[in-house]
């Protein structure tokens, strides 16, 4: 072969090789966690960013913590800009609430006066607390575009539809809520978050159907086996509050371990024995003494089926 032959098949060949890595990256995600935990240390409640990988426009999945998790994610050199505040306005595209609870709320009603015009995307019954609980000048000023005035009218109410699918403007993101039982009735959400054709799970608080006497969870395990039998679906951010020693009364439409590796064996049997691919993320542990060791110890003991579990880290980018 000639030097030039061998030139252009290199050439050849490197392009082939980065046009296979755009098209994997085009339907990756980039995961940042503001916050991880369900209680206690209010600088760290549910908060994941989620965006295509490559692009800087998250959406917020769950605002329970936000400016404490963006310096956290600065000093980790997530973000080329410095400034929390700054991040907030410019890189988070819109927010996902999966229920109205403070743990899921408090980063976003108390950085409000600092954000700009942004959209609220929840299910009907969210929306109504955050409009007649929290941005009602009673326990905050009206930052929204519905209810007591004056109306500010800087974020502006999304009501989702259960298992409708919505394109969100200035991002190759999809997002299909799915409604889940939180201590009946009230209603918590997962929001199935896709990219091309690749996919996210992330579960808001919930129940076992078993304690809730619910059909939410098998209806959604439904929904998403045929994605975990098709590698479509790369992770599952789901939550274990309490540890096996809860009493059922105790856990207020949460999941121990036990009751996690029930559902989840439900869904794998749904996928062909396939849940093992799928990254298992472990949210919303709620702390207290040795509380995180014991549920990390209980998880392992009762990972038959050999699932990969993960713990997200405040701050620091996970990539899918
Ligand atoms: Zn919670
Ligand atoms: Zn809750």
């Amino acid at each position: 072969m000639k030097l030039t032959q061998i030139l252009l098949a290199i050439i050849v060949l490197s392009t082939t090789v980065a046009k296979a890595q755009q098209i994997k990256n085009t339907n990756s995600f980039t995961v940042i966690p503001l916050g991880v935990k369900g209680g206690l240390d209010e600088s760290n409640l549910s908060s994941y960013l989620v965006a295509a990988k490559g692009s800087e426009q998250f959406i917020c999945l769950d605002a329970g913590t936000i400016n404490t998790g963006l310096q956290k994610a600065v000093q980790n050199k997530l973000f080329i800009e410095k400034n929390a505040e700054i991040i907030q306005k410019k890189y988070i595209n819109s927010y996902f609430i999966s229920h109205a609870h403070l743990d899921h709320t408090a980063g976003l009603i108390l950085n409000s006066p600092n954000d700009i015009a942004k959209n609220i995307y929840a299910l009907p019954s969210v929306i109504d607390v955050l409009k007649s609980s929290y941005f009602t000048w009673k326990s905050w000023a009206n930052f929204a575009n519905e209810g007591d005035k004056p109306i500010l009218n800087k974020y502006s109410y999304n009501y989702l539809s259960a298992d409708s699918t919505i394109a969100i403007p200035n991002t190759s993101l999809k997002v299909t809520p799915y409604i889940l039982s939180h201590v009946k009735p009230y209603e918590s959400t997962a929001f199935l978050v896709g990219n091309n054709n690749s996919f996210l799970l992330y579960l808001g608080d919930t129940g076992s159907d078993t304690v809730e006497n619910s059909n939410k969870l098998k209806t959604l395990w439904t929904v998403v086996a045929n994605k975990v039998i098709s590698g479509a679906l790369k992770a599952i951010f789901i939550e274990v509050s309490f540890d096996n020693s809860m009493p059922n009364k105790g856990l207020f439409g949460h999941l121990t371990p036990k009751l996690l590796m029930q559902e989840l064996g439900i869904l794998n049997e749904l996928s062909a024995g396939k849940l093992k691919n799928v990254k298992i993320v472990v949210t919303h542990m709620k702390p207290c003494e040795n509380c995180e060791p014991l549920i990390m110890e209980q998880l392992k003991n009762a990972n038959n089926l050999g699932l990969n579990i993960v713990y997200p880290k405040q701050g620091v980018a996970m990539i899918f």
